[in-house]
């Protein structure tokens, strides 16, 4: 039994058990840390479904909170890294999953503003496949991607509920105005693809934005570490602005505009072509052509 003030968390429960259980132990979600519960069971299905979860896969979740998604990660037989920062609700989660097939972390995923928990490396396979499947944190959901996206086995898939407007950015295609830097150095990385969008009534508390369901896919030719490390301030360079042409931001990154003429034409663009025009792939290009900052 639990103490007053303690959860007493229903195994196999409802929403509406899991939610009176943690309204009777006080609990109040928190805006700050995107506690925003997805409620629907079938949308929980549904996500499971989506991201291919099979029995014996190894999937990293991160923000479990109550616990709802995790249960059905666990009935589609997965095993389950849980990464959560509220304490409160991993005891919660603890109680109502049981330990079997979950290993939990309970701290910030990230350590810093874009580094992941040294914690959660650790626990991370060195190799083989593993998947990512959450309801992320919106003020985290970026870097959390932009770092798993880094490591040297990174997640093979990853099925993701987002903010919808930092979703779209995520899956924008070139020559939408909502492709950007990030979106280049995630579809480096992945194929991205977006499944479906959420209205807030799916979720306790609603919250005030909509949110999407994305589908990651590792891409099998994905650059090498350095390369992702050389990509980085060529796209911070390129993007940081992006009303000016690629000439232009080639010429401020490579030190000299015939430098800038010559790498548009290696590359085959047309240098008066915006930022947000341009793919990844010609950047990546540019990079193995021995391309440097000076
Ligand atoms: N997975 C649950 C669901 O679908 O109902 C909860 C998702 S809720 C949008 C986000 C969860 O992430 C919350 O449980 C919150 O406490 C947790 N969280 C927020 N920031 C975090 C961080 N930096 N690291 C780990 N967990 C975090």
């Amino acid at each position: 039994m639990s103490g007053p003030g303690e959860f007493e968390a229903p195994r196999r429960a409802r929403w509406s058990e899991i939610k009176s259980a943690l309204e009777s132990a006080g609990f109040e979600p928190s805006r700050a840390l995107g506690q925003n519960f997805l409620v629907d069971e079938n949308m929980l299905r549904a996500i499971v479904r989506d991201a291919r979860v099979a029995p014996g896969d190894f999937v990293l979740e991160i923000g479990p909170g109550a616990g709802v998604l995790t249960a059905q990660l666990l009935a589609a037989g997965a095993r389950v890294l849980a990464v959560e920062i509220d304490e409160r609700l991993a005891s919660f989660s603890r109680e109502f999953l049981g330990e079997e097939r979950v290993q939990w972390i309970v701290r910030d995923a990230l350590a810093g503003k874009h580094a992941l928990a040294p914690e959660l490396i650790a626990a991370l396979p060195t190799e083989g496949d593993w998947k990512l499947v959450s309801n992320l944190p919106y003020s985290a959901g970026t870097p959390i991607l932009a770092a798993l996206a880094r490591l040297p086995n990174p997640p093979r898939s990853a099925t993701v509920l987002l903010q919808k407007d930092l979703a779209l950015r995520l899956a924008a295609e070139p020559g939408s105005k909502t492709y950007g830097a990030i979106s280049a150095r995630l579809q480096a990385v992945y194929a991205i693809e977006h499944l479906r969008d959420l209205g807030p009534q799916l979720f306790w508390p609603r919250p005030q934005v909509d949110s999407s369901l994305l589908r990651l896919e590792l891409r099998p030719e994905r650059p090498s570490a350095a390369e992702l490390a050389a990509l980085d301030p060529l796209l911070d360079t390129l993007f940081s602005q992006r009303r000016k042409t690629i000439r232009n931001r080639l010429a401020e990154y490579l030190g000299e505009g015939a430098l800038a003429d010559r790498a548009c034409e290696q590359l085959g663009l047309d240098p008066r072509l915006r930022p947000e025009d341009v793919g990844h792939e010609p950047w990546l290009a540019l990079l193995r052509l021995g391309a440097k900052k000076p």
